[in-house]
């Protein structure tokens, strides 16, 4: 079932994409579809693309790293390609319960991707590491500097 959802999330996301390009926005149907797969956080992930929270970070050898700031000012590194987050909900709700596909920020980051919303910047492929090995909560002031 899992799968079939997961193939389900990608259809919506490619005719958010299509979307986008024909009409400049989203159709209520296609929100009402969102909505049945996603449930609650989409409302919280669309927040987030609405406040151009996503950043998308591109190593020179073609290594993709999203950040998304919270609500709370935390940020969270997302890898759009594994499906994975390093916030608190997406451990517990989608990998430990299995209650959800996929948190509000990846959430995010796949529909800012298809809206073309995300944030652009380059990184080095040591930061790129440096990333995914650091515990953005830690610090809160270096997450505001990666935002400046
Ligand atoms: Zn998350």
């Amino acid at each position: 079932m899992a799968f079939s959802l997961r193939y389900v999330a990608d259809q919506l996301f490619s005719e958010v994409r299509f979307a986008k390009e024909q009409h400049g926005h989203l159709t209520d149907e296609l929100l009402s579809a969102l909505h049945c797969v996603f449930h609650q956080p989409l409302l919280h992930a669309l927040d987030l693309v609405d406040q151009r929270n996503i950043t998308r970070l591109t190593t020179p050898s073609g290594r993709v790293l999203h950040q998304v700031t919270g609500s709370s000012n935390q940020v969270y590194n997302c890898l759009i390609s594994g499906d994975f987050c390093t916030c608190p909900s997406y451990t517990f709700t989608v990998l430990v319960k299995m209650e959800s596909l996929m948190c509000k920020h990846l959430l995010a980051v796949h529909l800012a991707e298809a809206l073309r919303e995300s944030k652009k910047q380059d990184i080095s492929d040591e930061d790129f590491v440096a990333y995914m090995c650091y515990d953005s909560s830690a610090d809160d002031k270096n997450t505001k500097e990666l935002h400046v």
